[in-house]
């Protein structure tokens, strides 16, 4: 079963993000718990902890079928220690909101060096801060974004991650989310279902298909290898609609939630319908 959607809104409040992702047709969706660009939020209320509740279940939205997005504003490796016990408090509360909403995973990118340390020490910096996170909350999966590799943001090459995931002292409880858009301006090609054939095959063995817990499809206005991350629609970048086919079809990209962060919202009810049918051609 493939689950495909977008990431969503959750203006007025997360209980109003599966009602914008069932207007889609979507079987799947991301969301911000919180405003993505701030430190601070509210806490989740009662009520809105209710409503989401009811209306994933209303329109059918199970935990492996949602994909909650981070801040951006953390930085999980970040050099100097104010700023990274500040990153890793507001990832905790990340976690805890994820858990309130009976959510069973939580899609975040690493994290930078800032060119103020090595890229092995922030790595390690890196998994030390999930392995904290993890102790202090239950039953959400950190899944790792991999990243464009633009400025100093690491993860981008899949030996980073899996140099992340093997100092998570859990390994049930990390995971990875692929972004074919980052994954191709890192340099992994997706072009055809040759090149797709290749990358997903050294994807299996740096990091491991069991660790795929999620995916971004975007197509790419950035060159192979570029390590620009700017997004594009399905089928009008440099990336062309060979890897969407390819990952509709293949069942390692089954149970996840796969989700758009194209560029146009007016079409992602045509593109979710557009992936729907390469399942069967
Ligand atoms: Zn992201
Ligand atoms: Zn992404």
């Amino acid at each position: 079963m493939k689950y495909v959607g977008a990431h969503v809104s959750a203006a007025g409040g997360v209980e109003n993000a599966p009602v914008n992702a069932y207007k889609l047709g979507a079987t799947a969706f991301a969301l911000f718990t919180k405003n993505q660009r701030q430190w601070q939020a509210k806490p989740l209320s009662d009520n809105n902890i209710a409503l989401f509740k009811a209306r994933c279940e209303q329109y059918g939205y199970k935990p492996e079928q949602i994909l909650p997005h981070d801040s951006y504003l953390i930085n999980l490796g970040h050099p100097e220690p104010q700023a990274l016990e500040k990153s890793r408090l507001a990832f905790i509360d990340e976690l805890q909101r994820c858990m309130q909403l009976g959510l069973d995973r939580l899609n975040f990118h690493p994290g930078s060096h800032l060119r103020k340390m090595d890229v092995g020490d922030c790595l390690a910096r890196i998994a030390e801060s999930i392995n904290l996170a993890l102790d202090k909350t239950e039953g959400v999966i950190a899944v790792i974004e991999n990243t464009a590799g633009q400025g100093s943001n690491l993860g981008w090459r899949f030996e980073e991650l899996a140099e992340i995931i093997d100092q998570v002292e859990d390994k049930d409880r990390v995971g990875v989310c692929l972004d074919t858009c980052h994954t191709f301006v890192a340099g992994y090609d997706l072009r055809t279902a040759e090149a797709c054939e290749t990358t997903f095959a050294d994807f299996d063995r740096i990091v491991g298909f069991r660790y795929l817990k999620g995916m971004h499809l975007n197509d790419s206005k950035a060159a192979l290898g570029s390590r620009k991350d700017r997004h594009h629609s399905l089928g009008q970048g440099e990336i062309g609609w060979d890897v969407f086919r390819y990952i509709m079809q293949d069942d390692r990209f089954n149970g996840i939630p796969m989700v758009l962060e194209t560029i146009d919202d007016t079409i992602w009810a045509e593109e979710i319908q557009a992936l729907r049918k390469l399942e069967s051609i």
